[in-house]
């Protein structure tokens, strides 16, 4: 591309945007915390970063958000790196059907979560996590950092705060699967983590950057890292199709066709193997806790660009 003049990826972005911002307002922005609730809901940004190192984007693709669950893929990487194949003695491969943070499924099926990308599931992973790093948060945020090559990616402290304060759901979780002897450490400590990688914030641009060794099998474009082994990259993609968007997988999969993670902060990323990351931005949530012109975002983009992997 000429510097300065939009390429033409960047040229679809922005019409893909424009339209976006043109369609009725819906959804509301996540409230169970003050912190997320005093979000702008007009954000709306959309990156794509291609395997080659080029990154395109549109709107507030340099705005960081809070990544919420966006951070379970990072949990769960780090994880499957630590523990191979016992991890899954912890926690199922699975979707769901029902709701991100639902308790019920937990006691019929003895404290196993259904999929590592439900609150249940990213608990685990974090109680995992705690376990096997001496500090373990720290190794979180490293991990990201190294991942975007960004030194400044913080965690924001009033989300952070927060999320310990309205944490009682999860609280609840972590206690049940404890009482089934599938959380080691302390309860608190693990809630501790979870919460803190909950609150890391990124702009669209730095998380699909991040991804890229998702597309690129376990290798990180750029660097050249070996990130997790190929078979890794490829579970990881396997269970975010069928459960990165929760209780609207299935759907995701019929019009979008693409692994991807969405997070309460109204993030969404979608891996397009062999090709690139999308990461999507809006605050306004469905009732699935999804973003609207996020979802409508990747789906146009998908649809123009016949990404679907099936
Ligand atoms: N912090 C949120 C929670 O634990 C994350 C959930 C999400 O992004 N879906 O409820």
């Amino acid at each position: 591309a000429t510097p300065g003049r939009p390429s033409n990826q960047e040229l679809m972005l922005e019409e893909i945007l424009s339209d976006a911002l043109n369609q009725p307002v819906s959804g509301e922005v996540a409230n169970y915390i003050p912190a997320l609730a005093m979000v702008n809901p007009n954000h709306c940004g959309i990156a794509i970063a291609t395997l080659d190192g080029e990154v395109h984007t549109a709107g507030d693709a340099d705005i960081p958000f809070s990544i919420q669950s966006v951070s379970k893929i990072f949990g769960l990487v780090l994880a499957m790196g630590r523990m191979g194949d016992d991890l899954w003695h912890r926690v199922h491969m699975e979707p769901s059907g029902h709701a991100f943070n639902s308790i019920v499924q937990l006691e019929w099926e003895h404290g196993i979560p259904r999929n590592p990308f439900i609150n249940a599931g990213a608990i685990v992973v974090a109680d995992t996590l705690t376990s096997h790093y001496s500090a373990s948060k720290a190794a979180m945020v490293n991990f990201v950092r190294s991942l975007a090559n960004k030194d400044d990616i913080h965690i924001n402290q009033d989300v952070y705060q927060s999320e310990k304060i309205h944490g009682n759901r999860n609280a609840a979780l972590a206690y049940l699967m404890k009482s089934f002897a599938n959380i080691e450490s302390e309860v608190e400590d693990v809630l501790d983590h979870y919460f803190f990688q909950c609150s890391i914030e990124m702009s669209c641009r730095n998380l699909a950057r991040s991804l890229g060794f998702l597309a690129n099998r376990g290798m990180q474009p750029g660097t050249g890292d070996q990130i997790c082994t190929r078979r890794d990259a490829h579970r990881v993609n396997a269970i975010l199709s069928t459960s990165g968007m929760y209780d609207q997988s299935g759907e995701f999969a019929f019009t979008v066709g693409l692994p991807a993670k969405s997070g309460v902060g109204g993030g969404i990323v979608a891996v397009v193997p062999n090709y690139g990351v999308i990461c999507a931005w809006s605050p306004r949530l469905n009732q699935f806790g999804n973003s609207c012109l996020g979802m409508s975002m990747i789906t146009r983009l998908a649809e123009k660009l016949g990404l679907s992997v099936y």
